[in-house]
């Protein structure tokens, strides 16, 4: 495959991502049963704390037709301890619209994926690029804080023409890779060694690229939120 120099970074990050990835039990499987779960597990836990959870529910449930059966409490019960409850009865919902109106499969495409109950632009892309190949870029505050380190993009976090630039120029660049990797890469560069506090700047694989390390300025990226001024209120007596 030709690579254009600014698909180069993605490249790079694609390759640091297949030799350094952490080994999960989704990353192992093309069930996309298994990624959906792991997306919904993984939306709002942290990954040492869900594993066993998602283990445990893979094990119970092992498919789509599986969880659409299952009585409430028991896939309450199984959830239990990992907080954020609608996202377990947003799951049962969802199978049971899987189990009727796709046959008992998760269906595969972005459009679809987000019409189910507890998906969301991020867990439709997720889905839909690690499960079923599409190039649907994901956007979450780890791939923001990583593009915007990169790029020394200067918009703050909170707006949302930040999302929408880096959601402009990973779409144009997606097509080039496999886009499972290309998301997990991203992702996992952000969690691992881009990380929110003390970025592994001095060996990280993408330091060559990175605008805000180049500069020096690693510090003031991505741009923080403003602070909102508190109103001045005058009380007469
Ligand atoms: Fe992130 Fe530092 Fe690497 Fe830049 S050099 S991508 S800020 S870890």
């Amino acid at each position: 495959m030709k690579i254009s120099p600014a698909d180069l970074v993605f490249k790079t990050l694609i390759d640091w991502y297949l030799t350094n990835k952490r080994d999960l039990p989704w990353r192992q499987t093309a069930l996309p049963y298994h990624i959906y779960m792991s997306e919904i597990i993984f939306q709002q836990t942290r990954i040492d704390q869900g594993l066993q959870y998602y283990k445990k529910i893979i094990r119970h449930y092992p498919n789509v037709k599986s969880l659409a059966k299952a009585p409430e409490t028991d896939f309450l019960n199984l959830w239990q301890g990992l907080g954020y409850y609608s996202r377990a009865h947003n799951a049962l919902k969802a199978a049971r619209i899987m189990a009727d109106k796709y046959y008992g499969e998760v269906p595969g495409s972005y459009e679809q994926l987000i019409e189910l109950p507890g998906i969301g632009p991020y867990t439709a892309a997720a889905i839909a690029s690690i499960a079923f190949g599409q190039p649907c870029p994901v956007v979450d505050g780890n791939v923001k804080r990583v593009i915007s380190r990169l790029r020394a993009l200067k918009t703050p976090l909170d707006k949302p023409e930040l999302t929408s630039e880096i959601q402009k120029n990973l779409q144009s660049a997606i097509h080039s890779f496999n886009p499972s990797d290309f998301n997990q890469a991203l992702m996992e560069f952000g969690a691992l060694v881009c990380t929110p506090a003390n970025p592994q700047c001095t060996s990280c694989p993408l330091g060559k690229f990175c605008k805000a390390f180049i500069s020096g300025k690693t510090h003031l990226f991505p741009v923080k939120a403003a602070k909102k001024e508190k109103p001045v209120v005058t009380l007469q007596y």
